[in-house]
């Protein structure tokens, strides 16, 4: 048993970050300031997008997005089963209905064959759009979900909160890196201290359409404008109107000034998450009894999680913390949560990711994990299942 326990993720503060807070700390702004607007630059750029709205997590920029592209009740919005519970809850938070669609067995990522079956199934115009995970940093090919929501008419919110930096290559050879505003409708990221980039609480929603952004921003804060263009007529100066029944989601700017300086380093961090898998795959390749992620030469997979599935998961979870190795496992499929049981989801529906979630473990994988952390896991983990 170790001293200290190896948890799965964690954050990385640098004496940078530190200063970049406290300066703006002392600076005249508190909530939304120049920071903000640095960041929402900075990140657009860093994704290849026209535009980028921050918010105060990605829970909330996942219900902005569901509000701007007009969810409402009696609408249908078709979500990954395989996610943390804000993807598909931003439906419901509009009132929408929720039909979960299964997983692919190789990427994990929703199945592109079935979705298309979904939707040929049903009369056009019963789903309004889809919400799909770029699963433990997999990016989905948006092409090709592109061209199938153009067939049947339908948005898409893409969660990226797993992915910033990844990319995937479209059929003409192009690299797209995940977030760049093109193809899905909204991208939304988080940034809690287990994701790439962490400010505490916050988040990031990217779109390149202007009217998508201008809806972000009104929904951000209250619903509330004081542009004189879009005012109904103007008391005085000091007017401003309440057009929507909008939020407080804003960001604060030392949260931002730690972004910035995180987005600094961000590269680095993908980087490093490359050689912790890297490694992990050549421990593991020739063990029988581990599965490890599916690669590919045409996506660069960003890493928030390394996954493996093992015949005996709950053994092998309940040794690794025996040994100090918190793994985690990601996540309890979504559609038999009892809050989602309630619309009669139930066991058996989608089997491709009930009999993923069997079996799947997420090991250590974060940018400071050391050398002798990583061999330690890697150890425990054979130990376990070759005995
Ligand atoms: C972390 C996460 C969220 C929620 O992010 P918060 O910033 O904590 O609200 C949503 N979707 C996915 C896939 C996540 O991993």
């Amino acid at each position: 048993m170790r001293e200290k326990p190896i948890p799965y993720g964690r954050q990385h503060i640098t004496d940078e970050d530190v200063a970049a807070v406290f300066e703006t700390l002392r600076s005249d702004f508190l909530t939304q300031g120049p920071k903000i607007e640095e960041f929402e630059r900075k990140f657009a750029d860093y994704v290849g997008a026209r535009h980028a709205v921050a918010v105060n997590n990605a829970t909330s920029g996942l219900h902005l997005a569901a509000r701007a592209l007009g969810v409402a009740p009696g609408q249908r919005v078709i979500v990954t089963p395989m996610t943390f519970a804000a993807s598909a809850n931003c439906i419901r938070y509009c009132g929408g209905d929720v039909t979960f669609c299964d997983i692919d067995p190789d990427t994990y990522l929703m199945d592109e064959g079935k979705l298309s079956a979904l939707l040929e199934s049903n009369p056009r115009g019963t789903f309004a759009g889809i919400v799909v995970v770029d699963f433990a940093g997999y990016p989905h090919n948006l092409e090709r979900l592109r061209a199938i929501a153009d067939r049947h008419g339908l948005w898409i919110i893409e969660d990226a909160c797993h992915a910033p930096g990844a990319w995937w290559t479209d059929s003409a050879g192009h690299r797209h890196t995940t977030g760049e505003g093109s193809l899905a409708d909204c991208c939304v990221f988080s940034f809690h201290p287990v994701k790439h980039i962490a400010t505490g609480e916050g988040g990031m929603v990217t779109t390149d359409s202007p009217e998508l952004l201008e809806r972000l921003r009104l929904f951000r804060t209250h619903g509330i404008t004081r542009d004189p263009a879009r005012l109904s007529h103007s008391d005085g100066g000091w007017y401003y109107e309440m057009q929507e029944l909008g939020f407080n989601y804003r960001l604060t700017d030392f949260q931002a000034a730690l972004g910035i300086s995180q987005l600094d380093r961000a590269d680095a961090g993908i980087a490093r998450r490359q050689e912790i898998a890297r490694r992990y795959d050549e421990a593991f390749a020739c063990i029988e009894a581990i599965r490890t992620p599916r690669r590919a030469d045409d996506i660069l997979h960003a890493f928030h999680l390394y996954i493996i599935q093992v015949p005996d998961r709950k053994g092998l979870y309940d040794f690794l913390r025996s040994e100090g190795v918190l793994a985690q496992v990601h996540y309890a499929p979504l559609h038999l949560m009892p809050y989602y049981r309630q619309f009669g989801w139930k066991e058996g529906d989608l089997p491709v990711v009930e009999e993923y979630y069997r079996h799947c473990l997420s090991l250590p994988m974060f940018p400071t994990l050391t050398d002798e952390e990583q061999q330690y896991v890697i150890d425990k983990v054979i130990e376990f299942v070759t005995r």
